[in-house]
């Protein structure tokens, strides 16, 4: 067999997995986010303000993939959140296998909002479904406004991108239009939210955009 024709087969396994934690998640009202981006982006920052940022709004639930350690799942636990830390053992995405097996270490009823940190890399994960209903991707000033371009397809599949660290603008290089121009080039329709984890701003314009779509969903 074509190494393609075997590349097809595991990705229409995976998209059976999927959605089945579809279901999963949707018998128990939860909205499924998958975050992905490049490591150091902040997605874990992100999931931290966002959580804080919807206190007695949203109940969150994490999945954080990570290929070792559960650094990020102790940031995420210490916020009394519950968390299942995946370790891929050097697998660069997750699957929704891992994802399913996850899923049942979570106390899905108390969650409105499951957030899946993807492990950091801006290239494989979009190619794996986790049942999840929202992606979006975290981009960072210091990685660049020619992010877009050089990870297009995760720019296209994405709903909304988040663009952190933006207090540091003014120190690098970078150029906040180009990066909208080339979000858009990628994703008409992908929202694009500006912000800095660090200082909050712009941080509730994301958090109430979440939040209206797992109120959404319930509907
Ligand atoms: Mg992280
Ligand atoms: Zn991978």
């Amino acid at each position: 067999m074509k190494k393609v024709e075997v590349i097809t087969q595991v990705l229409n396994a995976n998209d059976l997995i999927a959605e089945e934690n579809q279901a999963i998640l949707h018998n128990h009202g939860v909205l499924a986010v998958n975050l992905m981006a490049s490591p150091g982006a902040g997605k874990t920052s992100l999931i931290l303000q966002t959580a804080k940022s919807l206190a007695g709004r949203v109940r969150f639930g994490v999945i954080e993939g990570d290929v070792a350690s559960r650094i990020d799942a102790d940031k995420v636990a210490s916020l009394d959140i519950p968390v299942i830390q995946i370790n891929t053992g050097g697998e660069c995405h997750l699957d929704a296998l891992t994802v399913q097996k996850a899923l049942k270490g979570l106390p899905l009823n108390d969650i409105n909002i499951l957030v899946i940190e993807n492990v950091g890399n801006p290239i494989c994960p979009v190619e794996f479904q986790l049942g999840e209903k929202v992606r979006v991707v975290v981009a960072s000033v210091p990685e660049g406004d020619d992010k877009p371009y050089k990870y297009p397809g995760i720019f296209s599949a994405v709903d909304a991108v988040v663009l952190n660290k933006i207090d540091l603008a003014p120190y690098v290089d970078f150029r906040l239009d180009a990066m909208r121009q080339g979000i858009r080039t990628m994703n008409p329709k992908a929202e694009i939210f500006e912000l800095s984890c660090r200082t909050g701003d712009g941080l509730s314009a994301w958090a109430e955009w979440l939040e209206s779509r797992w109120r959404r969903q319930k509907e």
